[in-house]
């Protein structure tokens, strides 16, 4: 593999990305130096495309230009109820692309959930390669370990389209216990990985033994995560407002992202601070006049607002622990990872589960980076014994008749994998199956996730119950399924990789990588215009002194030529507007020097009048 490989923590709030060098995790820090960056895309009026923390600072401006937490929504159905749910909570519109997918809609466009990822990603991508001097191409790139199928794929597209070869997509918790173990081989340790981000938990028990990590079972809820405690708060203060002004703040766009930014800054500093003070100037109109916000908030206050969702948390943990059949005391180490786990409630109540103090040794910001990171060196062979044994997370299967689903694969079977099993017809003379493959862990295939179906056609005609139709599914290290149904008779087969089931045909992928390629000239473009415009506003300003302080040493009609070109240059610059500067650039130049010829014409007649005014100095000299 050419080139440095980076991991990429890809978060639902914030990502990150690492690398290994020399055997040493750097955090790659981005442009303006931050080690995190929010996953935040923003379009503005003007056509520029925003990336990390300068598009979430202007999202109270551009609420609905602003993208965020798109990790909720990729490689998901429109129709699916969670969809539903974190569409109410996003404040631009979410829409339902020609196949069924949730997409994003800016102004006239829309988007498909892996094109905005793709923008953080790539944004990534150029950090490193300044940070590393060279190109980057490679990424391991982390998921929930609960992401599905689909959720997987899309993820991948989005790396494709940024540019990037993921060569490997693997699970957050595991990244992280990567992280802890790297150092640690010789041990032997059961983890747990209590993973609370911003969008989505995810636990894990894993095996560390001698440098090999083992899934023993993961589990998780892709709808609680930090947001929701900011919610919490958020209407906590709504209904506040509603008792003290009579006034509704939760139709105003604008001030529920005002509202939103604040409960969550409250909520963060609630780790450290017993109480805070959240003020809000001007947050609405009255008829009384302007309305301002005011309210205080305990920690006590939000730990009880907030218990429910926390007690949530040990939902999945008690069902990976039953999985695993391993009891809570038997847990070494409880790693703790993403910010919300900074929440002291967080850290007792997994205290109060695992009966011992929470480990905390690595930034919980960056750990999962980190890990992804060490797991590209493990795949480059610059680490040399680590054995990554990952598991999928949810169970395979296909379809049989009267819509039951007959699993495969058991969720939390280590990968890669393949196995199979042997079916046959229902009916006398059939000639073709259909395929139908879903994931997940319901007895009924309309409640669990179609990944995808095809048919296996020209059976030789045989009585029912004859044919002996062996389904079999791969997957592969990623977590990505291939499907195959064989006739062990005729020795027909017919297979399909689950690929669509990302939403995104390959042409679209195909066309999205080349809009974001062409995207990434037009912004080069478009940064070099601006630096042009600010260049001319320079000159601009420059003159416009001197017309005003020395103007009257020109004559009428150069006056008047000046006058025109400084507005005509004035209202190009106003509206970035790059061929109105370039077409009165010249005429700025030539502006410039008559200008420069009235500021000595003027200092001329300075000297004249002050030689005047002091007869002493001899005529001539200066
Ligand atoms: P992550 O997805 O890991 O970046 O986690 C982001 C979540 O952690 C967001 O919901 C943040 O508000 C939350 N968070 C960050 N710092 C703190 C803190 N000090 N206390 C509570 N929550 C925090």
């Amino acid at each position: 593999m050419p080139g440095k490989l980076i991991g990429i923590d890809l978060g639902t709030t914030n990502s990150c990305a690492c690398v290994m060098e020399g055997g040493e995790r750097r955090v790659i820090p981005n442009r303006e130096g931050s080690r995190t960056t929010p996953t935040v895309v923003a379009f503005t009026d003007k056509g520029d495309v925003l990336v990390g923390h300068i598009a979430k600072r202007q999202a109270v401006t551009n609420p609905q230009r602003t993208l965020f937490a798109i990790k909720r929504l990729i490689g998901q159905k429109f129709e699916d109820p969670k969809v539903e749910e974190a569409t109410r909570r996003l404040p631009f519109p979410v829409t339902r692309s020609s196949n069924g997918d949730a997409w994003v809609s800016v102004g006239d466009r829309d988007y498909a959930p892996p094109e905005i990822t793709a923008i953080v990603l790539r944004a990534l991508k150029q950090s490193a390669e300044a940070f590393l001097h060279e190109e980057v191409v490679d990424a391991v790139i982390t998921v929930p370990a609960y992401f599905n199928d689909a959720q997987r794929q899309a993820t991948k597209d989005a790396g494709r389209i940024a540019g990037l070869n993921v060569v490997r997509i693997i699970n957050e918790p595991t990244a992280a216990a990567l992280a802890y173990g790297l150092d640690k081989k010789g041990r032997r340790e059961l983890l747990a990985i209590y993973d609370l981000g911003g969008g989505t938990f995810d636990f894990t028990l894993m095996e560390m033994n001698d440098g090999v990590f083992e899934v023993l079972a993961t589990s998780g809820d892709t709808f609680l995560g930090g947001e929701d405690f900011d919610q919490a708060i958020l209407n906590l203060l709504v209904d506040r407002f509603r008792e003290q002004t009579g006034i509704d703040l939760s139709k105003d766009r604008m001030a529920l992202q005002r509202l939103k930014e604040a409960s969550e800054k409250a909520k963060c500093e609630l780790s450290t601070l017993d109480r805070v003070e959240i003020r809000l100037p001007f947050i609405a109109q009255g008829p009384s006049g302007p309305q301002h916000l005011e309210a205080s908030l305990t920690r006590e206050e939000l730990e009880n607002m907030v218990r429910a969702l926390v007690a949530r948390t040990l939902i999945p943990i008690e069902d990976a622990l039953r999985e695993a059949r391993k009891a809570a005391t038997e847990v070494d180490q409880v790693i703790l990872v993403g910010g919300q786990t900074r929440m002291p409630l967080v850290q007792a109540v997994v205290r109060d589960f695992f009966k011992r103090e929470p480990n905390r040794e690595i930034n919980p910001d960056e750990v999962v980076a980190q890990g992804a990171s060490i797991q590209g060196a493990v795949l480059t062979g610059e680490v040399k014994d680590l054995v990554l044994l990952d598991v999928t997370p949810l169970s395979l299967g296909i379809e049989t008749q009267g819509g039951g689903f007959v699993k495969i694969i058991g969720r939390n079977s280590t990968i890669p994998l393949r196995d199979s099993r042997v079916f046959t017809t229902v009916a006398d003379n059939q000639s073709r199956v259909e395929v139908h493959v879903l994931q997940g862990e319901r007895e009924l295939a309309e409640f669990n996730k179609s990944l995808g179906r095809f048919d296996l056609v020209n059976l030789p005609p045989l009585p029912k119950g004859v044919p002996q139709i062996e389904v079999a599914f791969d997957i592969d290290s990623n977590g990505i399924v291939r499907v195959s149904a064989k006739d062990l008779m005729t020795g027909l087969e017919q297979s399909m990789n689950i690929r669509p089931s990302s939403g995104l045909s390959e042409l679209e992928i195909q066309r999205m990588i080349r809009e974001a390629a062409q995207n990434a000239e037009t912004d080069l473009q478009r940064r070099d215009d601006l630096k042009y415009i600010a260049s001319a506003e320079g000159l601009l300003f420059s003159c416009d002194k001197s017309f005003v302080e020395c103007g009257k040493f020109l004559n009428e009609e150069d006056q008047g030529l000046v006058r025109d070109t400084l507005n005509t240059a004035r209202q190009a610059v106003a509206n970035k507007d790059i061929q109105g500067v370039k077409a009165v650039e010249g005429r700025l130049l030539e502006v410039q020097k008559l200008l420069t010829n009235a500021v000595l014409a003027a200092s001329e007649a300075m000297m004249n009048a002050l030689e005047g005014d002091d007869p002493a100095r001899p005529k001539g000299l200066r």
